[in-house]
């Protein structure tokens, strides 16, 4: 016979005390645990009336990025579909037509960029794969909605607006390693 079959054997062979049998120290016991938590910090919010403030580095819905004179960096070369584990990126590469300089980085641009909401895992890995700072995760969440249409997000709500002033500042999510790096304009990377 296993210890813990003896165990059980001498616990229900134990007689009762009085007190045990009538229940009411216990009950009064888990109401006073009850009682106590009333008064403690509540750890859910009201969402969506409160929203929780999230860390600056939080991995929620994506922002594809534009360069300082507001062309979209993304030049569709793929790396964070395949990076993707979940599959959840999807898009269409197209060439940047003369006159278009002013509206994609380089001469290759995603003309459909499309990423599954449901199926993305917020692993940031598309962040990590990107060789252009196009894409980064941000601290905003994806919306509630009810059809899965509504999660399939486009250029239409990926892509930042183009007013300097609306951009969405990803800086706190770069190490000071690589904004010191950005700051070298010999790196051909960093002209723009
Ligand atoms: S965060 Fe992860 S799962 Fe979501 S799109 Fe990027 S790589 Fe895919
Ligand atoms: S977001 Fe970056 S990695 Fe993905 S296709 Fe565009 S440039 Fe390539």
């Amino acid at each position: 016979m296993s210890g813990l079959t003896k165990r059980s054997m001498v616990v229900s062979n134990k007689k009762m005390s009085f007190w045990e049998k009538i229940y009411l120290p216990a009950i009064l016991g888990g109401m006073w645990i009850t009682f106590g938590h009333l008064f403690k910090k509540k750890t859910t919010i009201r969402y969506p009336e409160e929203k929780r403030e999230f860390s600056e580095i939080y991995r929620g819905r994506h922002v594809l990025k534009r360069d300082d004179e507001g062309r979209e960096r993304c030049t569709a070369c793929g790396l964070c579909a395949v990076a993707c584990p979940a599959e959840a990126i999807t898009m269409v590469a197209s060439e940047r037509q003369p006159g278009e300089e002013n509206l994609y980085r380089e001469e290759k641009y995603a003309s459909t960029y499309e990423i599954n909401m449901l199926r993305c895992i917020f692993c940031g890995l598309c962040e990590e794969a990107c060789p252009k700072e196009a894409i980064f995760l941000t601290k905003e969440i994806v919306k509630a909605g009810y059809e899965r249409d509504e999660f399939i997000y486009g250029k239409d709500l990926l892509v930042e607006p183009a007013d300097p002033a609306k951009r969405i500042d990803v800086t706190k999510r770069q190490t000071k390693e690589v904004l010191e790096f950005k700051k070298d304009k010999n790196q051909k990377h960093n002209v723009h």
